[in-house]
């Protein structure tokens, strides 16, 4: 019983499989030591001491289970979010030119990967929202609203933006859609919010993953949605859902928003398995040996955890009863400020956190198609 126990929580922490090899036989020869100090008799000592043996001789022999090699450009990742979160995009708030650079760069990036059109045979699925008063003046600041406490001056506005939709075909016609928001805060005081793990991250991961996928036909479809305007509240991906046709065959909602920063160890949630634990088996079996894949923050009643389900895009999936899950990190000490920057994220997380969401993908894909 003791025995099951010790191997149970061996399997339970997530320690490279040399560790967990010393620690199994460091386990052993104390065992091993324990019965040669019971009186029992000579034979029954012999016995156990060859069955421990034995399973000595399986721990040392046995094969480990090796992380799983997948192959990505690392450095035309790196080199995405580096662009996506330059100066000169401006922080990408919705509708200003910063926001269209970085629209036009991902269309270059589909067009690249060849990606099939979604959306009136288009990449680009554009839409309208209209900012008033006080909205309005945050997004688009008056020099002097009068008065300055009532925005009855500030004239409604109409403004446009975008998302970006590309699929790779899959084997059925059910689809995954995997979403990634590309704006971001803008300028600010004069200071350039450049959004590199909010979420130039995610969006730069789409390509990484589409190209991965480009040779390896997946049972589903994946749509690839790069949206706008989650900042001010999820409108791109409400946009594409409410528009989108084809909702029934939607099995999954996988959204990316902030995979790479990680301040203290390196932790990557996956959240929504409260709402959907059907998704959990597919998950845990997510091997990493760098970054530790946790599970959490979408249970209304913890309180020790803050609850994701409605932190972003994710929730429109949600909301339409579309199973989702969310990769992202806790607010970290960049969060929303001018420093999150290409300078602040962490590659080496950031590049094994795409790995992680690659692997879900595929063991999601496989697992849902049963
Ligand atoms: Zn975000």
């Amino acid at each position: 019983m003791l025995l099951k126990i010790y191997f149970k929580a061996l399997n339970v922490l997530k320690f490279s499989c040399l560790f967990k090899k010393t620690i199994v036989i460091n386990g052993l020869l104390l065992y091993l030591y324990f019965i040669d100090s019971l009186r029992q008799p000579q034979q029954i000592q012999n016995m156990k001491t060859k069955l421990f043996s034995f399973i000595l001789f399986l721990v040392l022999f046995g094969s480990c289970k090796e992380p799983k090699v997948i192959e990505i450009n690392t450095e035309k990742l790196l080199e995405s979010v580096k662009i996506l979160s330059a100066d000169d995009m401006q922080g990408r708030f919705f509708s200003t030119p910063g926001n269209l650079k970085a629209r036009q760069y991902i269309v270059d990036q589909f067009t690249e990967l060849g990606l099939q059109k979604v959306v009136n045979n288009d990449y680009v699925q554009e839409f309208s929202h209209t900012f008033k008063g006080k909205s309005r003046h945050e997004a688009f600041p008056m020099v002097k609203p009068k008065p300055l406490d009532d925005y009855s001056n500030v004239p409604d506005t109409t403004a446009t933006g975008g998302n970006i939709i590309g699929m790779l075909k899959g084997q059925t016609n059910k689809s995954f859609v995997i979403t990634a928001h590309f704006d971001h805060l803008g300028v600010r005081d004069g200071k350039i919010y450049n959004g590199a793990d909010d979420n130039a991250s995610g969006t730069a991961a789409l390509f990484t993953i589409a190209q991965y996928f480009k040779d390896k036909p997946t049972k589903h479809n994946l749509i690839f949605a790069a949206v706008d305007a989650e900042e001010i509240g999820s409108l791109g991906a409400d946009y594409f859902l409410k528009n989108y046709r084809d909702k029934e065959n939607i099995d999954l909602n996988i959204n990316m928003d902030m995979i790479a920063h990680s301040d203290y160890d390196p932790e990557l949630f996956g959240s929504g398995l409260y709402h959907y634990p059907d998704l959990r088996d597919p998950l845990e079996d997510i091997y990493s040996e760098k970054i530790t894949l946790l599970f959490g923050h979408d249970d209304p009643e913890n309180k020790e955890q803050s609850d994701w389900t409605f932190s972003s895009d994710h929730r429109v999936f949600h909301r339409a009863q579309i199973p989702f899950i969310y990769f992202g990190v806790p607010d970290h000490k960049d969060y929303h400020r001018s420093t999150d920057t290409y300078g602040t994220i962490n590659q080496d997380f950031y590049i094994e956190a795409v790995k992680i969401v690659i692997q879900a993908i595929e063991n999601l894909d496989e697992s849902l198609s049963n």
